[in-house]
């Protein structure tokens, strides 16, 4: 039974009570504290950060029980480069790099803090390689799109991790797993790519069905996500066809390794926004949570 029908199931009185616990801050004391959730987003096209659909509504009411965070770190298909680099300023800027002449969509600005502090904890917990924190970038649209949704006060500080494009997935693997204690920190993590991501075969003008192959593709990764079958995640190309045709390049599945790599025994997968979108595309996402 999962926590939302498990919560249905109960009187609501009961359901009233439970709901206010399980918002009540997390422990953020240490390594002992309560786990935060991590989360693989599909976060599909930019003007979702300013529609009201089926997709945004699915992140938001994934995220409702999720206790306030002390920060969160995000992990963005859009953030590429040679090396690895952590946001560290106090007021990271809203890059709008969507490529979308959307008037409304440019006017979109995601104040949220960020904070240096924990960029340099971040920096220092890693070991297999040199995390870099630099001023230089802000919340792209990776982030802010789900964000404006999810925690549309923009009071929680924000901070994202850069992807270095020249590494394999087991590489970016385990630079998540180098970083599960911060869930343990009132960290929230958010991976934010899509699972199913072929833009050449996308249409975003046109929703339908979706193509064979993505469709294919979408259930062998869910399949091996409930699984936990990380091994086979991280060399996806051995998947098959349909799966080499719906990650024609890695970088929106990325952010889903190092979720992955977050993943403890205790966490329970959650598939949600469970739908293709845009022929090509899917915006199917992932909560790991105990
Ligand atoms: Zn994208």
């Amino acid at each position: 039974m999962d926590r939302r029908t498990f919560l249905g199931a109960m009187g609501a009185a009961w359901a009233e009570t439970l709901q206010a616990a399980c918002r009540a801050p997390a422990d953020h004391g240490g390594e002992g504290g309560e786990l935060m959730p991590a989360f693989f987003i599909g976060h599909g096209r930019p003007l979702n950060a300013i529609e009201d659909n089926r997709f945004t509504r699915g992140w938001t009411d994934a995220m409702k029980d999720v206790p306030p965070p002390r920060a969160i770190l995000c992990i963005s298909a859009h953030w590429r480069t040679r090396g690895t680099y952590v946001t560290a300023m106090s007021r990271p800027r809203t890059i709008h790099d969507h490529g979308d002449a959307s008037r409304e969509l440019n006017l979109v600005r995601y104040p949220a803090p960020g904070s240096p502090a924990l960029a340099s904890k971040i920096a220092d917990a890693v070991r297999a390689t040199s995390v870099v924190p630099v001023d230089g970038w802000g919340l792209d649209h990776g982030a802010w799109t789900i964000l404006c949704h999810t925690f549309p006060s923009a009071d929680v500080p924000v901070l994202q991790l850069s992807i270095d494009a020249r590494r394999p997935g087991t590489w970016h693997y385990e630079l998540g797993r180098e970083l599960l204690h911060f869930r343990r920190r009132g960290v929230l993590v958010i991976g934010s790519g899509n699972l199913v991501h072929n833009p050449s075969e996308a249409d975003l003008l046109l929703s339908f069905d979706g193509f064979d192959w993505a469709i294919e593709a979408d259930e062998i990764l869910k399949a091996k996500i409930r699984a936990a079958d990380h091994g086979a995640l991280r060399e996806y190309e051995t998947l098959g066809r349909a799966v080499r045709l719906a990650i024609p390049a890695p970088d929106h599945y990325d952010p889903l390794l190092y979720v992955l790599g977050m993943q403890t025994p205790e966490d329970r997968v959650t598939i949600f926004n469970d739908a293709l979108a845009y022929g090509g595309l899917t915006m199917t996402s992932v909560r790991l949570w105990a």
